[in-house]
C-alpha cells in the first residue's frame, strides 16, 4: 500500500484474533451441552464451574475441528501440542485461569487468501490454538450488583491469530468474513455473530511510512460484525492518528468498542504474556497426534471456496466476481450448482441467485438453508423465460411468489394468469383499439416522431397488465402505424 491509498499519513498495521465458537455438541473438558441460551447456570457441572478436585477431559471432536481449520488455512499441524493455564481473575472464570494452549499450539503458521478491490492479497496466520470459552457477567438491569451465567464456560473455542499483514479496515472486515466462510464450509462453527460464535479482537498500530519498526498498538475487544470491525477500527486509527499528530504518545490497551457511542473505550492497560503466568496444564495429557490421523481428517474435508471459486471459473464460465459471490457460502454454491446440473444455463442461473434470491433473503433475513424455492424451480422458471411464456419483468414477479408459498414456477404462472400473451390476434386487436383511442400520439409517430413508440408499447403493456410478448407488441405496432 503506498501512502496515497490512504487518507492518513501513516501505514495502518493489523492484526486480528479471532475466537471461533466449535460446534461441538458438548463442552472442551466435560459433558456439558453447548447449546446457546437455557436457563442461566443450568449448562454446567462441577468440572465447568471449576470445583476442586475435577479433572478435564479433552473433547476429541474440538481437536479435529481445530486440525480441519489448520488444513484448510495451510498451517503446519503440530505432531506433538499440550494445553497451558492462563491465570487471571475475573468472576466469569470461576477457576482463576482458562485452559489454553501456549507455546505449543496444535496449528502453528499458515495464510488465507482474501479478496480486496485491489484483488487477491494473502494474510499470513501466526497459529491456531484450542481453549474454553468464559463465563459471562450480567450487569443488565440493576445497579447494585452484577450475576454470573456460566452456560458459556468451558464451551470450546479455537483462537485464529494472524500476523499484523492487514493494512485497512476493508481487509480486517473481509479476513473475517473468509474465516467465517470456511469454518462454514467444514461445519467446525456455525457463524452465528449475534449468538457471540464468532468474535475478533484487534490489535491496530500506526508507524510513519516506511519505518520497519512497529508502533505501540491497541487492541480492540469483542467486536461481533463485519460492519463493526470495519467501524471499529476507522475510529481507532483516527483516534491514533490524532494523538501521534499531536504529539502524543499511544499506550499500550485495551479498548472496548461501544457499537451504539461508535467509539472505542479504555478498558484496561494491556496485559503482557508473562502477566498471566502461563504454565503447562498438569491435569491434561500433552496431544500427540499421529500422520494418518491426519490424513483421515483431510480425506473427510469437503471442497474449500477457493477451490469451488476456480472450479466455477473454469468449468461453468463464470465472471471472478459471480464465482466470488456464489462461494461465499457453502449451501449458496450447492443451489447454484444444483440447479446447474438440472439444467440451468449457469450465468441465468447466477443471475437470478446475485439477484433476486439474495435480495430476498436479505429483505426477509432469512438464510439459504430456510429458502422455500428448491433449485430445480429455478430452473423450471428460466425455461419459461426461454421459451417465452413469460417475459423477465413478469418473472420477477412470479419468483417473489415461489419465494414467499415454495410453490414451483408452473403453479404460480397458472395461478396468478401470468402466461405471457403471445396470440397475434390478440395482441392485435389491442393495438388497434389504442391507435384508434390516440389518434394524436398516432398522427405524430406517422409525422416522424418514432420516439412515441414507447408510450404505445406502455399503454398495451398497462392493457395486458404487462402480460404482452415484448417482441410480438414491437413487431405488430411498427405494421399498424
Ligand atoms: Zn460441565
Amino acid at each position: 500500500m503506498t501512502k496515497k491509498d490512504t487518507a492518513i499519513g501513516y501505514e495502518v498495521v493489523i492484526g486480528l484474533e479471532i475466537h471461533a465458537q466449535m460446534s461441538t455438541a458438548t463442552k472442551m473438558f466435560c459433558g456439558c451441552t453447548t447449546k446457546f441460551g437455557g436457563q442461566p447456570n443450568t449448562h454446567t457441572c462441577p468440572v465447568c464451574i471449576g470445583m476442586p478436585g475435577v479433572l478435564p477431559v479433552m473433547n476429541k471432536r474440538a481437536l479435529e475441528f481445530t486440525i480441519k481449520a489448520g488444513l484448510a488455512a495451510n498451517c503446519q499441524i503440530s505432531r506433538y501440542s499440550r494445553f497451558a493455564r492462563k491465570n487471571y481473575f475475573y468472576p466469569d472464570l470461576p477457576k482463576g485461569y482458562q485452559i489454553s494452549q501456549y507455546e505449543l499450539p496444535i496449528c502453528v503458521g499458515g495464510s488465507v487468501v482474501i479478496t480486496t478491490e485491489d484483488g487477491e492479497k494473502t494474510i499470513g496466520l501466526t497459529r491456531i490454538h484450542m481453549e474454553e470459552d468464559a463465563g459471562k457477567n450480567i450487569h443488565e438491569g440493576n445497579a447494585n450488583y452484577s450475576q454470573v451465567d456460566l452456560n458459556r464456560a468451558g464451551v470450546p473455542l479455537m483462537e485464529i491469530v494472524t500476523e499484523p499483514d492487514i493494512r485497512n479496515p476493508k481487509e480486517a472486515a473481509a479476513f473475517m468474513r473468509k474465516i467465517r466462510s470456511i469454518l462454514r464450509y467444514l461445519e467446525v462453527c456455525d457463524g452465528n455473530m449475534e449468538e457471540g460464535s464468532l468474535r475478533c479482537d484487534a490489535n491496530v498500530s500506526l508507524r510513519p511510512f516506511g519505518e520497519k519498526a512497529l508502533g505501540t498498538k491497541t487492541e480492540v475487544k469483542n467486536i461481533n460484525s463485519f460492519r463493526f470491525v470495519e467501524k471499529a477500527l476507522e475510529y481507532e486509527i483516527k483516534r491514533q492518528e490524532k494523538v501521534l499528530n499531536s504529539g502524543g504518545v499511544i499506550t499500550q490497551e485495551t479498548r472496548l468498542w461501544d457499537p451504539s457511542a461508535g467509539v472505542t473505550q479504555s478498558m484496561r492497560s494491556k496485559e503482557e504474556a508473562h502477566d498471566y503466568r502461563y504454565f503447562p496444564e498438569p491435569d491434561l495429557v500433552p496431544i500427540a497426534v499421529t500422520d494418518d490421523f491426519i490424513e483421515e481428517l483431510k480425506t473427510s474435508m469437503p471442497e474449500l471456496p477457493d477451490v469451488l471459486k476456480g472450479r466455477f471459473v473454469d468449468v461453468y464460465n463464470l465472471p471472478q466476481y459471480d464465482a466470488d459471490i456464489l462461494t461465499s457460502d457453502k449451501q449458496l454454491a450447492f443451489f447454484f450448482e444444483e440447479a446447474v446440473r438440472d439444467g440451468a444455463n449457469p450465468k441465468a442461473a447466477s443471475n437470478w441467485i446475485m439477484g433476486e434470491l439474495m435480495r430476498l433473503l436479505n429483505e426477509k433475513a432469512i438464510t439459504i438453508e430456510d429458502v422455500r424455492v428448491r433449485p430445480s424451480d429455478l430452473v423450471g422458471l428460466i425455461r419459461l423465460i426461454d421459451d417465452g411464456t413469460i417475459s423477465v419483468k413478469i418473472a420477477k414477479v412470479v419468483f417473489e411468489e415461489m419465494f414467499n408459498t415454495g410453490k414451483p414456477a408452473q403453479e404460480v404462472v397458472k395461478d396468478k394468469g401470468l402466461v405471457q400473451i403471445s396470440d397475434e390476434g390478440h395482441l392485435e386487436q389491442t393495438i388497434v383499439d389504442i391507435i384508434a383511442k390516440n389518434p394524436a400520439e398516432a398522427g405524430r409517430y406517422k409525422a416522424g416522431e418514432t420516439k412515441l413508440a414507447g408510450f404505445f408499447v406502455g399503454e398495451v403493456m398497462k392493457a395486458t397488465k404487462g402480460k404482452a410478448n415484448p417482441k410480438l407488441v414491437n413487431e405488430i405496432l411498427r405494421k399498424k402505424l
